[in-house]
């Protein structure tokens, strides 16, 4: 079922790009921490494309995506098979969180969960809190909804008290991830499983030991800690870095001006260009000089833990 596992002793990283648009100056810097991590340590890279986010999907934005990552002198060893072919696979984990009792079918609409949600505006730490109302059920219960049916998602139950795991680049995380974060989807009874499901069955599956990506993803590794807990898996080392922020200090967007990878490349723009602005926000060089990525691994394998030196804002 599996063809991409390495051999087990070797660090092993990936790099996920979400075909749902081009990519961007962000998704440059995020992959080329991963790879310059990965390659430093002589370690594995898999390039796996992460597009269940249907209908955001774009088939372009596939070879688009690989075309910005050979442009910019990323290389990998091994390409996963898209998640889209692999929905039966992360159905059959699904399974076995419904044997554990770990899931609940849950009808709540969206616009029911944020009616319902009253929660201290402190609390909003990634996004709407779900409320619980459906967690009563069990999972037989889906039976009679499938007989009606109804629509549904299988949400996973989050268990009491507070959760943490240490991130190899921030340091110790703590929170009581229930009552924060509050339980959540993994997969609908219509469509293809959520992000949370697919991700944590590949990096597991692929082999998977360090999970290099943008601090956007922090509290979805509570949740990911949970099904790796709920499965008997080992959970891998978890490396969260900063987003790229624009001159007013908020996270890179439309307005911060065009920093699409593929516009750059179209214009003749050279990627050393890219990876020497990049190289400089990392700390890694004083200038933002055009630099290769070859070039710049150079710099990082005589830097020890030169991840270390990426500022923390
Ligand atoms: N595919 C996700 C993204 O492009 C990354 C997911 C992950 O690294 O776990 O944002």
């Amino acid at each position: 079922m599996i063809s991409d596992q390495g051999s087990s002793s070797k660090l092993r990283g990936r790099l996920a790009p979400s075909p749902t648009g081009a990519q961007h100056l962000g998704n440059a810097r995020t992959f080329l921490i991963a790879w310059l991590h990965v390659r430093c340590q002589a370690g594995e890279l898999v390039l796996r494309i992460e597009d269940l986010d249907t209908p955001r999907t774009k088939a372009w934005a596939n070879e688009q995506a690989i075309d910005d990552l050979r442009w910019l002198g990323i290389d990998w060893d091994t390409t996963a098979a898209l998640q889209s072919a692999r929905t039966d696979f992360y159905l059959e984990v699904l399974e076995e969180l419904k044997r554990k009792q770990l899931v609940y079918p849950c009808t709540c609409s969206r616009t029911q969960i944020e009616a319902c949600w009253s929660a201290p505006h402190e609390s909003f730490l990634d996004g709407v809190v779900y409320s619980g109302h459906c967690a009563s059920r069990s999972v037989e219960d889906s039976k009679e909804l499938d007989a009606k049916g109804e629509r549904y998602a299988w949400r996973f139950r989050f268990g009491e008290g507070t959760s943490q795991w240490i991130d190899d680049y921030l340091g110790s995380q703590r929170l009581d991830a229930k009552r924060f974060l509050g339980d959540f989807v993994v997969a609908r009874n219509y469509g293809p499983p959520a992000y949370q499901l697919a991700v944590t069955v590949d990096d597991h599956f692929q082999k998977i030991t360090h999970v290099v990506r943008g601090d956007d993803l922090v509290y979805s590794t509570y949740r990911q800690l949970a099904i790796y807990g709920a499965l008997g898996w080992e959970a891998p080392h978890w490396l969260h870095f900063p987003l790229v922020v624009g001159p007013d200090g908020k996270r890179l967007a439309k307005r911060h001006g065009d920093t699409r990878l593929s516009q750059w490349r179209q214009q003749g723009i050279g990627p050393e260009r890219i990876v020497g602005w990049i190289a400089k926000s990392l700390g890694l060089t004083q200038t933002d000089a055009p630099i290769s990525a070859s070039d710049l691994l150079a710099v990082a394998i005589g830097l020890k833990d030169w991840w270390h030196r990426i500022p923390k804002e």
